[in-house]
């Protein structure tokens, strides 16, 4: 597979400014020029899919067919063990037009309720699927999870959606306290703790360009 490097253009297929920051923390350090879908003015692809792979690829496809650049683009949810994986797919949607994360969290303790569990420990997990569209029709897919358990109520300002309900295992602070850098895993803090981070990781296994490697 070809690699991604300094001066690759690459369009991140997303119009969500929280996933862009994320992927400009991930791949700004490797030199890659990053522009977003949502910068483009590119419209968003229906997500028809019935697998986070499928719709990652929907939206990496179709920013690639806009651009003629390669593109990347994430597909990602939360699995509420109780809920039987809700809202899974369905995470962004949860969250309404326009987004109201804040009404999303409110909805998962609620369902929850109903079901007779508390949010507090409920076991949860993300997951997010990378998809890597070259204009020539090479394409690659990675995936990665965090498991842990919800909080409540919310905690933490940082990072974005259900960030605040979600404390990753081994951890006692949610997502939204936790500092990005832990969340991303970046330097000095080694491994990808979040889904997105552990996806990346495989994703720079076998596409980021590494000192030694020929141009
Ligand atoms: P989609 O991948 O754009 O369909 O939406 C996935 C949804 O999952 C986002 O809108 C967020 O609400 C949620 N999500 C994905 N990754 C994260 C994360 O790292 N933290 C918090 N929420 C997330």
């Amino acid at each position: 597979m070809r690699k991604l490097g300094p001066g690759t253009r690459l369009v991140v297929a997303t119009h969500n400014k929280g996933k862009l920051n994320e992927f400009r923390d991930l791949l700004g350090p490797h030199g890659v020029e990053l522009v977003s879908a949502g910068e483009l003015g590119l419209p968003e692809p229906a997500e028809t899919g019935t697998l986070y792979a499928e719709n990652a690829l929907i939206k990496a496809r179709a920013a690639t067919a806009a651009t003629g650049l390669a593109a990347v683009a994430d597909d990602s949810g939360l699995a509420i063990a109780a809920l039987d994986g809700a809202p899974g797919l369905f995470t962004a949607d949860w969250a309404g037009q326009p987004r109201d994360f804040a009404a999303a969290m409110a909805r998962v303790d609620r369902e929850l309720g109903l079901r007779g569990v508390a949010t507090a420990g409920a076991r949860a997990h993300f997951v997010s699927a990378i998809a890597l569209t070259w204009p020539d029709g090479e394409e690659a897919i990675f995936e990665g999870r965090v498991f842990g358990t919800l909080a409540w109520p919310p905690r933490g300002a940082q990072g974005f959606g259900y960030d605040p309900m979600f404390v990753p295992d081994g951890f006692d602070k949610t997502f939204g306290e936790i500092d990005r850098q832990v969340k991303h895993g970046l330097p000095p803090h080694g491994e990808g703790l979040s889904h997105r981070a552990r996806a990346f990781l495989r994703l720079a296994e076998a596409v980021l360009e590494k000192s030694g490697d020929k141009a």
